[in-house]
């Protein structure tokens, strides 16, 4: 799961089980809902050729991560899916083509999403909160998710979705023009525009905004070592924590995930992590532990988790809702288990949206759905007792 492109209804439904009653959720967030509506409507500058969104390939770009086979036949060397790909063929993400035995994007500089986001949606929970995070996808996927949220543009080829012709230029532009902090490379997998990503990931160094990502974390070492030398911040989906569920309802495997998010931690890239709770798919609570058990050994007791509520789309869509009371045993689990910053995603309201100090246990960040309330960081370290807390923080 990536986060949605849309906030679709999930909110009203949400608050149908959340703990607050809608009256009072309104009246706490009121004038940030107008705010935040008034960044959202934002779209590319009116004069901008921008707007005019066409379907198809706009432009291509030469991918350095092929080996050339025999017969014309290449190897993309991007992901661990390692495509063979003969001439006048695309790879499993559908936006990767054999031309003449040469790789090519096919969607550099060709958004289909681009939204000024408040970066608790990504979710960061432990990133200058409370800050716009410019956003940013492509259509394509190397993952066949039956439960992803943005399956419209994650499934599509180019030639299905109307896409933008913006270069990296014009992406950092629009970032600084709404004030944003950083630019996320999000609700698709980011791996599969790599090219495009890494170029403004570049840019952005230079202007001192921050680089931010949310992946499902298959990507090969090579890429994601260049990748960690600009990335500030990445939130990876642990979508599951056998290699069943990741076969069966992705299309894709575990091992090279958590070798990602060893990397990631390695290369001192902050790092939270992801896992969306479906009912009898991956909520049985002795495979929970053994995942927040791995967490705890391999990236550190503080390392950020957010346990997101499931909604009945796409290919599962006989499955009912995540019960809350699930996310809260599945909160219960990793703390218990040791971890120290564990969250609930989309229960707006609820209070594993706040930031807890682990040593004093006071509040330090109070969050209602995507809004920031009280902040008791200072310096990044909590204001109570001078505890350091880990993140990016003013
Ligand atoms: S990035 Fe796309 S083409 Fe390359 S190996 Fe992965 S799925 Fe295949």
């Amino acid at each position: 799961m990536s986060e949605p492109l849309l906030k679709y209804s999930p909110r009203e439904t949400a608050l149908s089980e959340s703990h607050l009653t809608k009256r009072e959720f309104l009246k706490i967030c009121g004038a940030s809902f107008c705010l935040l509506s008034a960044a959202q409507i934002f779209g590319f500058p009116k004069t901008s050729q921008a707007q005019l969104a066409k379907k198809g390939l706009i432009k291509t770009k030469l991918s350095p991560f092929f080996t050339t086979l025999s017969g014309g036949e290449i190897q993309c060397d991007l992901c661990p899916k390692r495509c063979r790909v003969s001439k006048g063929k695309r790879g499993a993400c559908r936006v990767r083509e054999n031309r003449d035995g040469k790789y090519y994007s096919l969607v550099y500089g060709n958004p289909c999403a681009v939204h000024p986001d408040p970066i608790e949606k990504k979710p960061f929970f432990h990133v200058l909160p409370a800050t716009t995070s410019f956003s940013l996808a492509t259509v394509g996927c190397n993952f066949q998710c039956k439960f992803c949220q943005n399956w419209e543009i994650s499934q599509a080829s180019p030639e299905d979705v109307y896409s933008y012709d913006v270069s990296p230029e014009m992406i950092v532009k629009m970032a600084k023009e709404v004030g944003a902090h950083s630019i996320a490379y999000t609700y698709v997998e980011p791996t599969i525009f790599y090219e495009y990503m890494i170029d403004i990931c570049h840019l952005v160094k230079k202007i001192g905004l921050l680089n931010v990502c949310h992946s499902n974390g298959f990507i090969n070492p090579e890429p994601l070592k260049n990748l960690c030398k600009v990335m500030d911040a990445a939130n990876i989906d642990l979508k599951g924590f056998t290699e069943a569920f990741y076969r069966d309802l992705c299309s894709g495997e575990l091992a090279p995930v958590l070798e990602t998010l060893k990397t990631l931690k390695k290369e001192k890239v902050h790092l939270e992590i992801t896992n969306l709770v479906i009912p009898t798919q991956n909520d049985d609570l002795s495979g929970l532990k053994e995942m927040c058990l791995w967490v705890k050994k391999e990236l550190g007791a503080d390392t950020p988790i957010h346990f997101s509520r499931f909604y009945p789309l796409y290919k599962l869509r006989s499955l009912p809702p995540t019960p809350v009371s699930t996310l809260e045993k599945a909160r219960n689990t990793a703390l218990s288990s040791g971890l120290e910053y564990v969250y609930i995603g989309n229960i707006p309201g609820h209070e594993g949206e706040h930031t807890f100090c682990p040593k004093c246990k006071k509040l330090l960040i109070q969050r209602i759905g995507y809004m920031v309330g009280e902040n008791h960081l200072k310096g990044g370290k909590c204001n109570y007792c001078g505890k350091p807390i880990p993140g990016i923080w003013m």
